[in-house]
């Protein structure tokens, strides 16, 4: 087993961490506190080809896999989250669009959303379906050769710079769930905006709530068969973008810290010559190169075309965790300066507190884990029939 990127990977890693590292990190604090949407860097993104990353070459793509995803996401994320949100998401439409769209939708929508053209948003959540999307309220009926939607969508990332929502409604009765949610591309200008929100961290893109009432779409604009849209999601593999966030913010936290605890001095000491420091550092490190590498094992089984559940879960809790817990530790070892906005440090610690919430609470993929384990193991047998 090799633990080691292949040549073009590493090729990839070290274009984009040079782009993050040169162009975005020197302005990220500017734009945090500006609350000023990413749109050039995005536009950056899309001339590297990045906004295609995961689509086939024939669309316009890269073709290249969640592994590629995985280290792009790290990269960006370690420099400013909200950026590597709003690709992910991205691509994360133009995915379902890939694997259960028509052949005319991916003839229609993938090339100009490889561009960045088209910009894709997920409407799943609402008001009352956060972790438990069986709580959606939203309604599509269909009339004919189209569908009349009424209701909202809340925490719709990318919203205001995006061209189409992919919108989960309910299409038919509760006892048929789950299989009665269906996915449509409703046209962002058909959604009324509620509310922006004014939020704790991830503040350069926001995710806004918004109402869709008597809304047509012909069905066309429809995504997957009907009433199978929220088992299909289960299918998608580009949600490695949400632990690869996590890894990306610890691993910053992380060497932001180290070049500061080696140059601050306190009695008459570096204060990373300090055993407390060094073994705090140390624990930092840890949780980066576990972060990293359950992250890429979930995205290596989905390139591979194994089942990631239990895999992914893990990786999205214990990575997204290490990034709360390394932001946290980076705040205490930068001391006074570290509290201030002259750092990123603090930036590290609000943005790293939404991945433990978004893409779905860790602790039902707590739950996940615990279920696929059960599972895997219904007598107590040690069964284990993975590689790693
Ligand atoms: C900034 C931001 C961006 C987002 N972007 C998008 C987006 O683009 N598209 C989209 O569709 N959604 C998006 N979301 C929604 C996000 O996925 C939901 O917030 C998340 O699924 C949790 O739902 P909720 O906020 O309603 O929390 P709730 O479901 O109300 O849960 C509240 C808390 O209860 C606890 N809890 C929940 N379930 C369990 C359980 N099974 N066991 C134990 N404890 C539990 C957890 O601590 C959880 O944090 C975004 C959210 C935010 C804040």
């Amino acid at each position: 087993m090799k633990f080691q990127l292949t040549e073009e990977q590493r090729r990839l890693r070290d274009e984009v961490r040079r782009y993050a590292q040169d162009v975005i990190k020197p302005q990220a604090i500017e734009l945090d506190h500006a609350e000023e949407h990413p749109t050039e860097i995005l536009s950056d993104l899309s001339d590297r080809g990045y906004t295609g990353l995961t689509l086939p070459e024939e669309y316009g793509g890269m073709g290249e896999g969640m592994l590629e995803l995985a280290i792009i996401t790290e990269e960006l994320s370690a420099v400013l989250m909200p950026v590597a949100s709003a690709l992910a998401l991205h691509l994360g439409v133009a995915e379902a669009i890939q694997r259960f769209g028509t052949t005319e939708q991916r003839d229609t929508y993938l090339p100009s959303m490889a561009t960045y053209d088209t910009v894709g948003a997920l409407g799943l959540s609402e008001e009352n379906a956060g972790s438990d999307k069986s709580g959606i309220e939203t309604t599509a009926e269909r009339e004919g050769d189209e569908w009349v939607l009424n209701g909202h969508k809340q925490w719709i990332t990318n919203f205001l710079h995006a061209d189409y929502v992919l919108t989960y409604a309910k299409t038919g009765p509760e006892r048929e769930g789950p299989h009665n949610i269906t996915a449509f591309l409703v046209p962002t200008d058909e959604f009324d905006v509620q509310e922006t929100w004014d939020t704790f961290g991830a503040r350069t893109v926001k995710s806004p709530r918004a109402t869709l009432s008597d809304v047509r779409v012909p069905d066309q604009q429809r995504i997957g068969a009907v009433g199978e849209a929220y088992v299909q999601r289960k299918n998608l593999q580009t949600g490695v973008n949400v632990p690869a966030r996590g890894v990306g913010i610890a691993r910053a936290a992380l060497d932001d810290t180290v070049a500061y605890t080696s140059q601050r001095e306190q009695f008459d000491h570096s204060i990373g010559d300090f055993q407390g420091v060094k073994w705090t550092v140390g624990e930092m490190a840890q949780r980066v190169d576990t972060a990293r590498l359950l992250t890429l094992r979930a995205a290596d089984r989905a390139d591979r075309g194994h089942d990631t559940a239990r895999e992914f879960s893990m990786a999205k809790v214990l990575a997204t965790q290490a990034a709360v817990d390394n932001a946290n530790e980076a705040m205490q070892l930068h001391g006074g300066i570290g509290y201030t906005t002259e750092t990123h440090v603090e930036r590290y610690l609000r943005d790293a507190r939404l991945l433990t919430i978004a893409g779905g609470p860790n602790e039902g993929h707590k739950d996940t884990v615990g279920d696929e384990v059960y599972a895997e193991h219904p007598r107590g047998a040690s069964d284990h029939d993975r590689d790693i």
